[in-house]
Order: C-alpha cells, then structure tokens, then sequence
C-alpha cells in the first residue's frame, strides 16, 4: 500500500520560508538573472506588500528589479458611491453591518463612522454570517451587510446566499475581481510591467488558471504566491527565469493552498450568487467584469432594491483633493512620494484610502516602511 504523503508541520514550513540564509539565496539567484535590463513586477495584494514592507525584501533585490504594488486593497478601491448608498441605507433606520477597515473610509458624504456618531446604528462584524444571526436576532429591524473585498470575501458570503436567509436580511455589495484589474491596466498601454505576482489567497478561489490571460495576451508571465519572504522572492525569480527564456507562462508557486483550476465549489457559489458586470474601481475608473452584483433572483436580499438607493458615480477619480492614491493604486508614484504621507495623512487620521485600511500600500509603508529602505527604492526610480 502507498504511504500517505507526510505534511510539514506548518511553523517548521514558516521558519524555512523565512531563514534569512534561504532568502538571501534567492536574492543572490535574483541578483544574477537581472542582468542589466532588470523588471517591473507588480503584485496586487496588500498582504504582499506587507511581507514585502515588513520584511525589507526591496533592500534585497537590486535596483534594476523594481517590485510595485497595483491594486490590491479592496477598501482602497471602494467607491464614495458605494459608501454613501451604505450610509443613506443606515439613515433610513436599517441596522447596518460591516466590516472594521470600513467604517473609517472617508468620502466627500463623511464615513460610517460620522454617521454612527450622528445616531445611525452601524455596527462592526466580523464575519457576514455574524450580520445574518444579527437579523435572525432582531426581527423586527432590518439588517444589512455591506460586503467589501475581492474573491476571498465574495466566495464565502456567495455560499450563504439561499432561500435560507432571513426576509429582513439584505446585502450591499462592493465585490471586485483582482485579474480584471490588471487586465485593464495592461490593456490601456500606459503601465509598463514585466510580471505579475498574482495574490495566492484569491487563487485558492479563482485558481493560478485566471492569471493565464497575462502570459497568453500580453507576453507577460505571472506566478501565484504565497505570503512569506520566501514565497514572494521565488515569484520574482520565477518571473526572471521566465523573461530569460522568453517563454511567458503561468505558474503557481503556492501549490501548497493552490490549486490550478482554484476551488470548483467556491465558483459555483459565485456564480449561483453573482453576476458580473463593469465596476468602477476608486482611483481607476470603470473597468470592465470587474465586479460582482447579485443575481436577479436574489433581489429580495439587495438592500438597493429594499431601500429605494440610487447610485450614481462620484467623479472620475472619486479622491479627495491632493490625494495621490490614484497613481499609489497603479504602482506609479511611492507612497512616501505623496506630499501628504505621515503629515496630513497618517494611519491615525487617513486622508486618502490608501490610509485607511492594513491592506492599503500607503498605511503599509506608514506602520513598516524603514526609512532607509524607503531612500534605497527612491534611489533604483532614477
Ligand atoms: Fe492618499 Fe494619504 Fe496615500 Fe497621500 S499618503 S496617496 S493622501 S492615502
């Protein structure tokens, strides 16, 4: 009889993956395949930026190898349109539900948090099967949840959405997909990138197969990570490898968690919940299927619907004045770059999105970026 495969403790894996010999190996195999022409990778994930903040990785690889953060931060990217249906939907006397990083997010209409302090009952969850047992508990309320975030998020609120949910139960969402996203970004012509790391935990929803596009279309490869120094180093020299052999493809460095063709169940959830449609992304504009909106025969659940919201796009960059979170949201301009970082923007008080939440690059770089790392990437740009 075969033995079964023995799996590695999870911490021995986390402590290999962060050996400061093992990664410093990596940085040498990176440093050797850059040559002179070097690359620009962009990931689209802020848990890899905070790996990649966190840990000084940019201070390992060298200056002609640049590694950029695109959009990755579901709060970054919610439109003031979308916030100010949820506080119009708390205003109107519903109990609304949402997650912590959004209670903060400001827009020209204030946040959840100005209407909470001027008597709307906004209240936290952290889970939106807390939000559904909320209505189960308050019967004669009606209670929303304003979902915000990309695969991971819509997977798991997409499989609890059945007959099942109580009459007083609604959902605003704001659920985007991540590949779109760079698709648009690539397709524009404007933004220059060499590879892509794709985030691993939107993969074990979508699969390392959504990224395939990039290789096929663009002659761009694309790796799937995981979320340890290790993981994101052997993106980037995966992606070397690759653009040496001029052989663009998709591979998947975390097939640990990932699996090529994702999680079947997951996407049946979202199709059965969803459709998608164009969506406009804060900082970027409309982009096409780029966002998930509950299907027709669900209607009954849309706190739209419900609660009579009309919803109509701010304005073309939907930011607040001098905020430069459209070009932070892109991988064009550092967030240090702003004028406004740690002065008038600080994780405390968030000006723009990209401050708000543990996700959005410029609260990354306030809490973790090293000031000698930040002088160091500075000195790669010129
Ligand atoms: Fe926007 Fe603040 Fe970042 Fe500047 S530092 S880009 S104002 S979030």
């Amino acid at each position: 009889m075969k033995k079964a495969k023995k799996e590695m403790d999870p911490e021995k894996m986390q402590s290999l993956l962060r050996n400061e010999k093992a990664v410093k190996g990596i940085a040498g195999e990176i440093s050797r395949l850059a040559g002179k022409h070097g690359a620009r990778i962009m990931h689209v994930c802020g848990s890899h930026e905070h790996t990649a903040t966190r840990f000084g990785l940019r201070t390992l690889l060298p200056a002609n190898v640049e590694l950029i953060a695109g959009p990755g931060c579901p709060v970054c990217v919610c439109s003031s349109a979308d916030i100010r249906d949820a506080i119009e939907v708390a205003k109107k006397g519903a109990i609304l539900t949402t997650f912590g990083d959004m209670m903060r997010d400001r827009t020209q209409h204030g946040s959840l948090e100005d209407a909470r302090a001027t008597g709307a009952d906004v209240r936290m969850v952290y889970s939106p099967l807390d939000a559904v047992q909320m209505a189960k508990d308050n019967a004669r309320r009606e209670v929303v949840f304003f979902g915000v975030g990309f695969e991971t998020t819509a997977a798991p609120v997409a499989s609890m959405v059945s007959d099942d949910l109580p009459a007083n139960f609604s959902m605003l969402t704001s659920f985007k997909l991540t590949s779109p996203a760079v698709d648009a970004l690539l397709a524009s012509g404007k933004h220059h990138l060499d590879g892509i790391i794709a985030p691993g935990h939107v993969s074990t929803v979508v699969g390392a197969v959504d990224w395939a596009r990039f290789p096929e279309k663009y002659g761009v490869p694309a790796v799937v990570a995981g979320f340890e120094p290790a993981d994101l180093l052997l993106a980037i020299l995966k992606i070397l490898q690759q653009m040496k052999a001029g052989k663009p493809k998709v591979e998947n460095e975390y097939t640990r968690l990932v699996r090529f063709e994702g999680n079947p169940h997951a996407q049946e959830a979202m199709r059965n919940a969803f459709d998608v449609k164009p969506a406009f992304w804060r900082g970027i504009g409309m982009i096409p299927d780029s966002g998930l909106f509950l299907k027709e025969r669900w209607s009954d659940f849309d706190a739209k619907r419900k609660f009579e919201i009309q919803s109509s796009i701010d304005s073309e960059k939907d930011l607040p004045k001098g905020c430069h979170c459209d070009e932070v949201i892109v991988g064009e301009l550092y967030p240090n770059e702003c004028p406004l970082f740690g002065k008038t923007c600080t994780p405390a008080s968030p000006y723009g999105p990209c401050m708000v939440s543990g996700e959005g690059t410029c609260y990354i770089w306030h809490r973790f970026g090293d000031p000698r790392e930040l002088r160091k990437i500075l000195a790669g740009r010129k």
